[in-house]
Protein backbone atom coordinates (compact mmCIF):
# COMPACT_ATOMS: atom_id res chain seq x y z
CA UNK A 1 0.00 0.00 0.00
CA UNK A 2 0.86 3.27 -0.82
CA UNK A 3 1.80 5.81 1.68
CA UNK A 4 1.67 9.29 -0.09
CA UNK A 5 3.54 11.86 1.85
CA UNK A 6 3.38 16.58 2.24
CA UNK A 7 5.65 18.48 0.10
CA UNK A 8 7.34 21.21 2.01
CA UNK A 9 10.55 22.68 1.68
CA UNK A 10 10.70 21.01 -1.72
CA UNK A 11 10.54 17.78 -0.55
CA UNK A 12 8.09 14.54 0.45
CA UNK A 13 7.87 14.67 3.61
CA UNK A 14 5.72 11.84 5.75
CA UNK A 15 2.66 12.82 7.62
CA UNK A 16 2.92 12.48 11.60
CA UNK A 17 -0.60 12.72 12.71
CA UNK A 18 -1.37 9.04 12.35
CA UNK A 19 -4.54 9.77 10.49
CA UNK A 20 -4.67 8.94 7.02
CA UNK A 21 -7.62 8.80 4.22
CA UNK A 22 -8.46 6.36 1.43
CA UNK A 23 -7.15 7.16 -2.04
CA UNK A 24 -9.41 5.24 -4.30
CA UNK A 25 -9.22 3.62 -7.39
CA UNK A 26 -13.06 4.40 -8.53
CA UNK A 27 -13.10 1.99 -11.13
CA UNK A 28 -11.90 -0.94 -8.82
CA UNK A 29 -13.42 -0.07 -5.36
CA UNK A 30 -10.30 -0.76 -3.97
CA UNK A 31 -8.23 1.90 -1.71
CA UNK A 32 -4.83 2.22 -4.06
CA UNK A 33 -3.18 4.65 -1.46
CA UNK A 34 -3.28 5.97 2.14
CA UNK A 35 -2.88 9.99 1.90
CA UNK A 36 -1.62 11.69 5.49
CA UNK A 37 -4.45 14.20 6.85
CA UNK A 38 -2.52 16.51 8.68
CA UNK A 39 -2.20 18.31 12.06
CA UNK A 40 -2.53 21.84 13.34
CA UNK A 41 1.00 21.82 14.28
CA UNK A 42 2.05 20.59 10.69
CA UNK A 43 -0.05 23.01 9.04
CA UNK A 44 1.10 25.69 10.71
CA UNK A 45 5.29 24.92 10.31
CA UNK A 46 4.65 24.69 7.11
CA UNK A 47 3.21 28.39 7.01
CA UNK A 48 6.28 29.17 8.99
CA UNK A 49 8.66 27.78 6.40
CA UNK A 50 6.87 29.47 3.44
CA UNK A 51 6.58 32.94 4.95
CA UNK A 52 10.35 32.80 5.52
CA UNK A 53 10.32 31.38 1.66
CA UNK A 54 8.40 34.31 0.33
CA UNK A 55 10.88 36.87 1.60
CA UNK A 56 13.39 36.61 -1.06
CA UNK A 57 10.42 35.27 -3.86
CA UNK A 58 7.95 38.47 -3.50
CA UNK A 59 11.43 40.18 -3.85
CA UNK A 60 12.75 38.48 -7.08
CA UNK A 61 12.15 40.30 -10.01
CA UNK A 62 8.77 39.52 -11.84
CA UNK A 63 10.35 38.45 -15.10
CA UNK A 64 12.46 35.89 -13.29
CA UNK A 65 9.49 34.71 -11.59
CA UNK A 66 7.86 34.33 -15.10
CA UNK A 67 10.85 32.51 -16.19
CA UNK A 68 10.26 29.57 -13.43
CA UNK A 69 6.80 29.41 -14.69
CA UNK A 70 8.45 28.90 -18.78
CA UNK A 71 9.89 25.91 -17.65
CA UNK A 72 6.81 24.77 -15.70
CA UNK A 73 4.97 24.76 -18.78
CA UNK A 74 7.84 22.88 -20.34
CA UNK A 75 7.71 20.47 -17.97
CA UNK A 76 3.85 19.94 -18.09
CA UNK A 77 4.28 19.60 -21.88
CA UNK A 78 6.99 16.80 -21.17
CA UNK A 79 4.99 14.75 -18.79
CA UNK A 80 1.33 15.43 -20.09
CA UNK A 81 0.55 11.70 -20.31
CA UNK A 82 1.75 10.87 -16.81
CA UNK A 83 0.36 13.66 -15.32
CA UNK A 84 -3.36 12.74 -17.11
CA UNK A 85 -2.60 9.24 -16.40
CA UNK A 86 -2.09 10.34 -12.56
CA UNK A 87 -5.58 12.03 -13.13
CA UNK A 88 -7.58 9.31 -14.14
CA UNK A 89 -6.43 7.14 -11.67
CA UNK A 90 -7.78 8.88 -8.78
CA UNK A 91 -10.41 10.94 -10.40
CA UNK A 92 -11.93 7.66 -12.87
CA UNK A 93 -12.24 10.21 -15.97
CA UNK A 94 -10.99 8.97 -19.37
CA UNK A 95 -7.61 9.84 -20.34
CA UNK A 96 -8.19 11.91 -22.98
CA UNK A 97 -10.27 13.81 -20.27
CA UNK A 98 -7.38 13.21 -17.68
CA UNK A 99 -5.15 15.38 -20.37
CA UNK A 100 -8.06 18.01 -20.88
CA UNK A 101 -7.75 18.54 -17.33
CA UNK A 102 -3.97 19.20 -17.19
CA UNK A 103 -4.41 21.09 -20.22
CA UNK A 104 -6.75 23.84 -19.03
CA UNK A 105 -4.38 24.01 -16.24
CA UNK A 106 -1.42 24.17 -18.59
CA UNK A 107 -2.84 27.30 -20.28
CA UNK A 108 -3.01 29.45 -17.15
CA UNK A 109 0.13 28.58 -16.25
CA UNK A 110 1.33 29.63 -20.01
CA UNK A 111 -0.53 32.84 -19.25
CA UNK A 112 1.39 33.16 -16.11
CA UNK A 113 4.73 33.28 -18.74
CA UNK A 114 3.68 36.79 -19.51
CA UNK A 115 2.63 37.76 -16.18
CA UNK A 116 4.78 40.77 -15.66
CA UNK A 117 2.94 42.51 -17.66
CA UNK A 118 0.00 41.91 -15.21
CA UNK A 119 1.80 43.60 -12.58
CA UNK A 120 2.28 46.83 -14.02
CA UNK A 121 1.23 49.21 -11.43
CA UNK A 122 -0.12 52.85 -12.83
CA UNK A 123 1.16 56.27 -13.23
CA UNK A 124 -0.03 59.64 -13.20
CA UNK A 125 2.02 62.66 -14.27
CA UNK A 126 1.30 66.51 -12.41
CA UNK A 127 -1.52 64.86 -9.95
CA UNK A 128 -1.15 68.19 -8.76
CA UNK A 129 1.61 70.73 -9.44
CA UNK A 130 4.66 68.84 -9.07
CA UNK A 131 2.82 65.47 -7.64
CA UNK A 132 2.77 62.42 -8.87
CA UNK A 133 1.02 59.39 -7.73
CA UNK A 134 1.72 55.91 -8.93
CA UNK A 135 0.18 52.49 -7.74
CA UNK A 136 2.08 49.14 -7.19
CA UNK A 137 0.93 45.74 -7.41
CA UNK A 138 2.63 43.99 -4.26
CA UNK A 139 1.93 40.41 -3.54
CA UNK A 140 0.65 39.53 0.19
CA UNK A 141 2.79 37.14 1.31
CA UNK A 142 1.47 33.69 1.87
CA UNK A 143 -1.46 32.47 0.83
CA UNK A 144 -3.94 29.32 0.54
CA UNK A 145 -5.17 27.16 -2.18
CA UNK A 146 -8.12 24.54 -1.41
CA UNK A 147 -9.02 22.57 -3.94
CA UNK A 148 -12.03 19.46 -5.07
CA UNK A 149 -11.50 16.32 -6.43
CA UNK A 150 -13.10 16.54 -10.06
CA UNK A 151 -10.07 18.85 -11.39
CA UNK A 152 -6.56 17.55 -9.92
CA UNK A 153 -4.54 18.84 -12.28
CA UNK A 154 -6.27 22.39 -13.89
CA UNK A 155 -7.73 23.78 -10.06
CA UNK A 156 -4.59 23.03 -8.57
CA UNK A 157 -2.54 25.34 -11.53
CA UNK A 158 -5.61 28.10 -11.64
CA UNK A 159 -4.70 28.40 -7.70
CA UNK A 160 -0.89 28.28 -7.65
CA UNK A 161 0.61 29.00 -11.17
CA UNK A 162 -1.17 32.66 -10.40
CA UNK A 163 -0.73 32.90 -6.89
CA UNK A 164 3.76 32.29 -6.79
CA UNK A 165 3.77 34.10 -10.33
CA UNK A 166 2.84 37.41 -8.19
CA UNK A 167 5.26 36.62 -5.77
CA UNK A 168 3.90 34.96 -3.28
CA UNK A 169 4.27 31.93 -1.45
CA UNK A 170 1.18 28.83 -1.67
CA UNK A 171 0.19 26.63 0.91
CA UNK A 172 -2.16 24.35 -1.29
CA UNK A 173 -4.21 21.29 0.50
CA UNK A 174 -6.14 19.27 -2.47
CA UNK A 175 -8.96 17.03 -2.45
CA UNK A 176 -7.52 14.45 0.10
CA UNK A 177 -9.49 11.96 -2.85
CA UNK A 178 -7.29 12.99 -5.71
CA UNK A 179 -3.80 14.17 -4.32
CA UNK A 180 -0.92 13.11 -6.06
CA UNK A 181 -1.65 14.98 -9.31
CA UNK A 182 -0.87 18.08 -7.08
CA UNK A 183 2.17 16.24 -5.40
CA UNK A 184 3.87 15.65 -8.59
CA UNK A 185 2.99 19.23 -9.88
CA UNK A 186 5.18 20.42 -6.84
CA UNK A 187 8.28 18.31 -8.12
CA UNK A 188 8.04 19.66 -11.35
CA UNK A 189 8.07 23.39 -10.11
CA UNK A 190 11.09 22.30 -7.71
CA UNK A 191 12.95 21.20 -11.03
CA UNK A 192 11.43 24.53 -12.74
CA UNK A 193 13.46 26.48 -10.70
CA UNK A 194 10.79 27.40 -7.77
CA UNK A 195 12.70 28.14 -4.38
CA UNK A 196 11.79 25.36 -1.64
CA UNK A 197 9.03 26.45 0.78
CA UNK A 198 7.60 28.58 -1.72
CA UNK A 199 5.05 26.27 -2.38
CA UNK A 200 3.94 23.74 0.43
CA UNK A 201 1.72 20.60 -0.29
CA UNK A 202 -0.17 20.23 2.88
CA UNK A 203 -2.72 17.17 2.88
CA UNK A 204 -5.59 16.80 4.88
CA UNK A 205 -9.60 17.26 6.00
CA UNK A 206 -11.29 19.92 7.61
CA UNK A 207 -9.03 20.22 10.70
CA UNK A 208 -5.98 21.27 8.30
CA UNK A 209 -8.73 23.58 6.42
CA UNK A 210 -9.57 24.99 9.65
CA UNK A 211 -6.04 25.53 10.71
CA UNK A 212 -5.55 27.42 7.24
CA UNK A 213 -8.48 29.45 7.90
CA UNK A 214 -7.47 30.89 11.64
CA UNK A 215 -3.84 30.18 11.01
CA UNK A 216 -2.97 34.40 10.85
CA UNK A 217 -0.04 34.72 8.36
CA UNK A 218 -2.24 33.30 5.93
CA UNK A 219 -3.15 36.47 3.50
CA UNK A 220 -5.97 34.89 1.64
CA UNK A 221 -7.83 31.83 0.77
CA UNK A 222 -8.49 30.19 -2.94
CA UNK A 223 -11.47 27.93 -2.47
CA UNK A 224 -13.38 25.53 -4.72
CA UNK A 225 -15.64 22.87 -4.00
CA UNK A 226 -19.39 22.75 -3.32
CA UNK A 227 -21.32 25.41 -1.73
CA UNK A 228 -22.00 24.53 1.75
CA UNK A 229 -18.33 24.76 2.28
CA UNK A 230 -17.66 27.29 0.40
CA UNK A 231 -20.20 29.35 1.84
CA UNK A 232 -18.39 27.91 5.19
CA UNK A 233 -15.06 29.09 4.71
CA UNK A 234 -15.78 32.50 2.93
CA UNK A 235 -17.64 33.44 6.42
CA UNK A 236 -14.18 31.72 8.56
CA UNK A 237 -11.66 33.52 6.53
CA UNK A 238 -13.65 36.69 6.43
CA UNK A 239 -14.27 37.03 10.27
CA UNK A 240 -10.21 36.00 10.78
CA UNK A 241 -9.51 39.16 8.01
CA UNK A 242 -8.76 37.32 4.85
CA UNK A 243 -9.55 37.90 1.82
CA UNK A 244 -11.46 34.98 0.19
CA UNK A 245 -12.94 34.00 -3.01
CA UNK A 246 -14.51 30.46 -2.58
CA UNK A 247 -16.31 29.03 -5.67
CA UNK A 248 -18.94 26.54 -4.90
CA UNK A 249 -21.37 24.37 -6.88
CA UNK A 250 -23.76 24.73 -9.89
CA UNK A 251 -26.68 23.59 -11.73
CA UNK A 252 -26.50 24.96 -15.52
CA UNK A 253 -29.19 24.50 -17.48
CA UNK A 254 -29.06 25.07 -21.33
CA UNK A 255 -31.97 26.22 -23.44
CA UNK A 256 -32.82 25.02 -26.84
CA UNK A 257 -35.32 27.31 -28.63
CA UNK A 258 -37.55 25.80 -31.14
CA UNK A 259 -35.38 26.93 -34.19
CA UNK A 260 -32.01 25.42 -32.54
CA UNK A 261 -30.68 22.32 -34.38
CA UNK A 262 -32.12 19.87 -32.26
CA UNK A 263 -29.34 17.64 -33.33
CA UNK A 264 -26.83 19.63 -32.70
CA UNK A 265 -28.32 20.16 -29.39
CA UNK A 266 -28.24 16.84 -28.51
CA UNK A 267 -24.88 16.04 -29.37
CA UNK A 268 -23.86 18.99 -27.25
CA UNK A 269 -26.25 18.07 -24.04
CA UNK A 270 -24.79 14.37 -24.51
CA UNK A 271 -21.15 15.79 -23.86
CA UNK A 272 -22.00 18.55 -21.24
CA UNK A 273 -24.32 16.21 -19.62
CA UNK A 274 -22.32 12.92 -18.95
CA UNK A 275 -18.80 13.82 -19.91
CA UNK A 276 -16.66 13.22 -16.99
CA UNK A 277 -19.58 11.16 -15.46
CA UNK A 278 -21.65 14.39 -15.03
CA UNK A 279 -18.93 15.40 -12.19
CA UNK A 280 -18.05 19.12 -13.53
CA UNK A 281 -18.99 21.66 -11.70
CA UNK A 282 -19.74 23.51 -16.07
CA UNK A 283 -21.58 20.40 -16.44
CA UNK A 284 -25.24 20.88 -18.34
CA UNK A 285 -27.60 18.74 -15.74
CA UNK A 286 -31.03 20.73 -17.17
CA UNK A 287 -32.10 21.17 -20.95
CA UNK A 288 -35.00 23.17 -20.60
CA UNK A 289 -36.82 22.68 -24.59
CA UNK A 290 -39.35 25.33 -25.75
CA UNK A 291 -42.13 24.38 -26.72
CA UNK A 292 -43.76 20.66 -27.09
CA UNK A 293 -42.67 19.94 -30.28
CA UNK A 294 -38.84 20.72 -29.71
CA UNK A 295 -39.29 18.58 -26.39
CA UNK A 296 -39.84 15.62 -28.58
CA UNK A 297 -38.08 16.22 -30.87
CA UNK A 298 -35.09 16.80 -28.55
CA UNK A 299 -36.16 13.52 -26.51
CA UNK A 300 -36.30 11.88 -29.34
CA UNK A 301 -32.97 12.49 -30.48
CA UNK A 302 -31.17 12.26 -27.04
CA UNK A 303 -32.47 9.10 -26.05
CA UNK A 304 -30.29 6.48 -28.60
CA UNK A 305 -27.35 8.89 -28.17
CA UNK A 306 -27.76 8.27 -24.38
CA UNK A 307 -28.57 4.68 -24.39
CA UNK A 308 -25.17 4.08 -26.70
CA UNK A 309 -23.39 6.00 -24.04
CA UNK A 310 -20.16 3.49 -22.89
CA UNK A 311 -19.21 3.43 -19.31
CA UNK A 312 -16.25 2.06 -18.22
CA UNK A 313 -12.48 2.44 -16.78
CA UNK A 314 -10.27 4.40 -17.90
CA UNK A 315 -7.37 1.86 -18.99
CA UNK A 316 -10.09 0.83 -21.37
CA UNK A 317 -8.84 3.47 -24.09
CA UNK A 318 -11.00 5.37 -26.30
CA UNK A 319 -13.66 3.53 -26.63
CA UNK A 320 -15.17 4.78 -23.15
CA UNK A 321 -17.13 7.78 -22.84
CA UNK A 322 -17.02 8.39 -19.48
CA UNK A 323 -15.84 6.81 -15.98
CA UNK A 324 -17.14 5.48 -12.50
CA UNK A 325 -18.22 8.73 -10.15
CA UNK A 326 -15.64 9.50 -7.23
CA UNK A 327 -16.70 6.70 -4.36
CA UNK A 328 -19.26 4.36 -3.11
CA UNK A 329 -21.09 7.03 -1.57
CA UNK A 330 -21.44 9.39 -4.65
CA UNK A 331 -22.80 6.10 -6.34
CA UNK A 332 -25.34 5.70 -3.93
CA UNK A 333 -26.34 9.37 -3.32
CA UNK A 334 -26.84 9.67 -7.01
CA UNK A 335 -28.60 6.42 -7.51
CA UNK A 336 -31.31 7.75 -4.38
CA UNK A 337 -31.45 10.92 -5.75
CA UNK A 338 -32.55 8.92 -9.19
CA UNK A 339 -34.76 7.28 -7.31
CA UNK A 340 -36.45 10.06 -5.91
CA UNK A 341 -36.92 11.43 -9.00
CA UNK A 342 -39.40 9.00 -10.38
CA UNK A 343 -41.18 8.38 -6.88
CA UNK A 344 -42.18 12.35 -7.52
CA UNK A 345 -43.38 11.66 -10.97
CA UNK A 346 -40.59 12.54 -13.31
CA UNK A 347 -40.57 10.20 -16.75
CA UNK A 348 -37.51 8.12 -16.27
CA UNK A 349 -36.61 7.62 -19.87
CA UNK A 350 -33.27 5.94 -19.67
CA UNK A 351 -32.35 4.50 -16.71
CA UNK A 352 -28.90 4.25 -15.68
CA UNK A 353 -29.48 2.10 -12.11
CA UNK A 354 -28.14 -0.24 -11.26
CA UNK A 355 -25.48 -0.65 -13.44
CA UNK A 356 -22.09 -3.08 -13.18
CA UNK A 357 -19.38 -3.68 -14.91
CA UNK A 358 -18.38 -6.75 -16.25
CA UNK A 359 -14.83 -7.28 -14.25
CA UNK A 360 -15.54 -4.17 -12.33
CA UNK A 361 -18.15 -5.35 -9.79
CA UNK A 362 -16.85 -3.29 -6.96
CA UNK A 363 -16.23 0.18 -8.92
CA UNK A 364 -18.10 3.06 -8.61
CA UNK A 365 -19.93 3.05 -12.03
CA UNK A 366 -23.20 4.54 -12.49
CA UNK A 367 -24.92 4.49 -16.30
CA UNK A 368 -26.32 7.34 -17.58
CA UNK A 369 -29.80 8.55 -16.88
CA UNK A 370 -31.96 11.06 -18.57
CA UNK A 371 -35.36 12.42 -17.32
CA UNK A 372 -38.13 14.10 -18.70
CA UNK A 373 -41.03 15.74 -17.48
CA UNK A 374 -38.65 17.41 -14.82
CA UNK A 375 -40.24 20.38 -12.34
CA UNK A 376 -38.53 22.96 -10.28
CA UNK A 377 -40.33 20.93 -6.92
CA UNK A 378 -38.57 18.18 -7.66
CA UNK A 379 -35.09 16.85 -5.76
CA UNK A 380 -33.25 16.31 -9.09
CA UNK A 381 -34.13 19.72 -9.81
CA UNK A 382 -33.05 21.25 -7.02
CA UNK A 383 -30.09 19.08 -5.52
CA UNK A 384 -26.49 19.47 -7.63
CA UNK A 385 -26.30 15.55 -8.44
CA UNK A 386 -22.47 15.78 -9.84
CA UNK A 387 -23.52 12.43 -11.63
CA UNK A 388 -24.41 11.04 -15.59
CA UNK A 389 -28.08 12.42 -15.11
CA UNK A 390 -29.73 14.76 -17.45
CA UNK A 391 -32.89 16.57 -16.42
CA UNK A 392 -35.44 17.85 -18.58
CA UNK A 393 -37.70 20.92 -18.04
CA UNK A 394 -40.36 21.51 -20.32
CA UNK A 395 -41.08 25.39 -20.94
CA UNK A 396 -43.45 27.09 -22.89
CA UNK A 397 -42.24 30.24 -23.55
CA UNK A 398 -38.49 31.50 -23.80
CA UNK A 399 -39.71 34.04 -21.01
CA UNK A 400 -40.32 30.67 -18.58
CA UNK A 401 -37.17 29.17 -20.05
CA UNK A 402 -35.22 32.42 -18.76
CA UNK A 403 -36.90 32.71 -15.90
CA UNK A 404 -36.49 29.51 -14.89
CA UNK A 405 -32.21 29.51 -14.88
CA UNK A 406 -32.84 33.16 -13.12
CA UNK A 407 -35.05 32.06 -9.89
CA UNK A 408 -32.37 28.91 -9.89
CA UNK A 409 -30.40 29.53 -6.63
CA UNK A 410 -26.88 28.59 -8.62
CA UNK A 411 -25.03 30.74 -11.17
CA UNK A 412 -21.94 28.88 -12.95
CA UNK A 413 -22.50 28.43 -16.53
CA UNK A 414 -25.35 28.38 -18.69
CA UNK A 415 -26.26 27.60 -22.40
CA UNK A 416 -28.62 28.60 -25.32
CA UNK A 417 -29.13 26.65 -28.78
CA UNK A 418 -30.78 28.99 -30.94
CA UNK A 419 -30.49 29.73 -34.53
CA UNK A 420 -31.78 33.52 -33.72
CA UNK A 421 -29.16 35.93 -32.92
CA UNK A 422 -31.50 38.71 -31.27
CA UNK A 423 -32.95 36.13 -28.75
CA UNK A 424 -29.29 34.74 -27.47
CA UNK A 425 -28.27 38.23 -27.67
CA UNK A 426 -31.07 39.23 -25.08
CA UNK A 427 -30.21 36.27 -22.97
CA UNK A 428 -26.42 36.78 -22.74
CA UNK A 429 -27.34 40.12 -21.48
CA UNK A 430 -30.72 39.37 -19.20
CA UNK A 431 -29.38 35.93 -17.59
CA UNK A 432 -28.10 36.24 -14.32
CA UNK A 433 -25.05 33.06 -14.35
CA UNK A 434 -21.47 34.39 -14.49
CA UNK A 435 -20.56 32.32 -17.96
CA UNK A 436 -22.58 32.07 -20.61
CA UNK A 437 -22.88 29.75 -23.74
CA UNK A 438 -24.55 30.27 -27.63
CA UNK A 439 -24.31 27.65 -29.06
CA UNK A 440 -22.10 26.44 -26.89
CA UNK A 441 -22.37 23.54 -24.47
CA UNK A 442 -19.58 24.12 -22.20
CA UNK A 443 -18.67 27.65 -21.64
CA UNK A 444 -15.31 27.57 -19.71
CA UNK A 445 -13.56 30.54 -20.77
CA UNK A 446 -10.04 30.89 -22.03
CA UNK A 447 -7.36 31.26 -19.57
CA UNK A 448 -6.62 35.32 -20.58
CA UNK A 449 -10.28 35.83 -19.43
CA UNK A 450 -11.77 34.94 -16.27
CA UNK A 451 -13.79 32.39 -14.68
CA UNK A 452 -16.53 32.56 -12.06
CA UNK A 453 -19.75 32.48 -11.17
CA UNK A 454 -22.74 34.44 -9.66
CA UNK A 455 -25.75 33.24 -6.80
CA UNK A 456 -24.41 30.71 -4.79
CA UNK A 457 -21.51 29.60 -7.17
CA UNK A 458 -19.30 32.20 -6.04
CA UNK A 459 -18.67 33.65 -2.64
CA UNK A 460 -16.30 37.05 -2.64
CA UNK A 461 -15.40 39.16 -4.98
CA UNK A 462 -12.73 38.48 -8.46
CA UNK A 463 -13.06 35.64 -10.55
CA UNK A 464 -10.31 32.99 -11.25
CA UNK A 465 -7.39 33.18 -13.58
CA UNK A 466 -6.51 35.84 -15.55
CA UNK A 467 -6.30 39.66 -14.95
CA UNK A 468 -8.66 39.30 -11.82
CA UNK A 469 -6.51 36.47 -10.71
CA UNK A 470 -3.49 38.70 -10.57
CA UNK A 471 -5.81 41.00 -8.73
CA UNK A 472 -6.62 38.94 -6.08
CA UNK A 473 -3.30 37.28 -5.74
CA UNK A 474 -1.67 41.01 -5.10
CA UNK A 475 -2.71 44.09 -3.16
CA UNK A 476 -2.40 47.99 -4.61
CA UNK A 477 -0.16 50.39 -2.43
CA UNK A 478 -0.07 54.25 -4.06
CA UNK A 479 2.51 56.40 -3.34
CA UNK A 480 1.41 60.31 -3.81
CA UNK A 481 4.95 61.81 -4.46
CA UNK A 482 6.08 65.27 -4.24
CA UNK A 483 9.65 66.62 -4.72
CA UNK A 484 10.69 69.90 -3.47
CA UNK A 485 13.06 72.08 -5.26
CA UNK A 486 16.45 70.96 -5.84
CA UNK A 487 19.52 70.92 -7.32
CA UNK A 488 18.55 71.85 -10.62
CA UNK A 489 17.11 75.12 -9.05
CA UNK A 490 20.86 76.04 -7.47
CA UNK A 491 21.35 74.45 -4.55
CA UNK A 492 24.83 74.42 -2.66
CA UNK A 493 27.18 72.38 -4.63
CA UNK A 494 30.42 73.87 -2.17
CA UNK A 495 31.75 72.00 0.16
CA UNK A 496 31.35 74.34 3.56
CA UNK A 497 32.30 74.14 7.09
CA UNK A 498 29.21 74.09 9.56
CA UNK A 499 28.73 77.10 11.29
P1 LIG B 1 -16.01 19.52 -1.30
O1 LIG B 1 -16.66 20.80 -0.93
O2 LIG B 1 -16.47 18.28 -0.62
O3 LIG B 1 -14.43 19.59 -1.02
C1 LIG B 1 -13.63 20.66 -1.52
C2 LIG B 1 -12.46 20.86 -0.58
O4 LIG B 1 -12.95 21.23 0.71
C3 LIG B 1 -11.60 19.62 -0.38
O5 LIG B 1 -10.25 20.00 -0.37
C4 LIG B 1 -12.05 19.10 0.99
O6 LIG B 1 -11.02 18.44 1.69
C5 LIG B 1 -12.48 20.35 1.72
N1 LIG B 1 -13.58 20.11 2.67
C6 LIG B 1 -14.58 19.20 2.54
N2 LIG B 1 -15.41 19.28 3.60
C7 LIG B 1 -14.92 20.25 4.41
C8 LIG B 1 -15.36 20.79 5.66
N3 LIG B 1 -16.45 20.35 6.29
N4 LIG B 1 -14.63 21.78 6.20
C9 LIG B 1 -13.53 22.25 5.58
N5 LIG B 1 -13.08 21.77 4.41
C10 LIG B 1 -13.76 20.78 3.82
O7 LIG B 1 -16.13 19.39 -2.89
P2 LIG B 1 -15.74 18.15 -3.81
O8 LIG B 1 -16.74 17.06 -3.60
O9 LIG B 1 -14.30 17.82 -3.67
O10 LIG B 1 -15.95 18.80 -5.25
C11 LIG B 1 -17.18 18.84 -5.94
C12 LIG B 1 -17.85 20.18 -5.79
O11 LIG B 1 -17.00 21.23 -6.25
C13 LIG B 1 -19.12 20.30 -6.62
O12 LIG B 1 -20.09 20.94 -5.86
C14 LIG B 1 -18.69 21.17 -7.80
O13 LIG B 1 -19.73 21.87 -8.42
C15 LIG B 1 -17.73 22.07 -7.13
N6 LIG B 1 -16.83 22.70 -8.09
C16 LIG B 1 -16.98 24.04 -8.32
C17 LIG B 1 -16.15 24.67 -9.24
C18 LIG B 1 -16.28 26.15 -9.49
O14 LIG B 1 -15.35 26.73 -10.04
N7 LIG B 1 -17.39 26.76 -9.14
C19 LIG B 1 -15.18 23.93 -9.92
C20 LIG B 1 -15.05 22.57 -9.64
C21 LIG B 1 -15.88 21.97 -8.72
Amino acid sequence: MQELSHYINGQHVKGTSGRFADVMNPATGEVQAKVPLATVAELNDAVAKAEEAQKAWGATNPQRRARVMMKFGQLINEHMDELAELVSCEHGKTLPDGRGDVQRGLEVVEVCMGGPSLLKGEFTDDGGPGIDLYSMRQPLGVVAGITPFNFPAMIPLWKMAPALTCGNAMILKPSERCPSTSLRLAELLTEAGLPDGVLQIINGDKEVVDAILDNETVQAVGFVGSTPIAQYIYGRAATNGKRAQCFGGAKNHMIIMPDADVEKAADALVGAGYGAAGERCMAISVAVPVGKETADRLIKSLTPRVEKLKVGPYTAGDDVDFGPVITAASKARIEGLVNSGVDQGAKLVVDGRGFKMQGYEDGFFVGPSLFDDVTPDMDIYKEEIFGPVLSTVRAETYEDALNLVIDNPYGNGTAIYTADGDTARDFAHRVNVGMVGINFPIPVPLSYHTFGGWKKSAFGDLNQYGPDAFRFYTKTKTVTARWFSGIKDGGEFNFKAMD
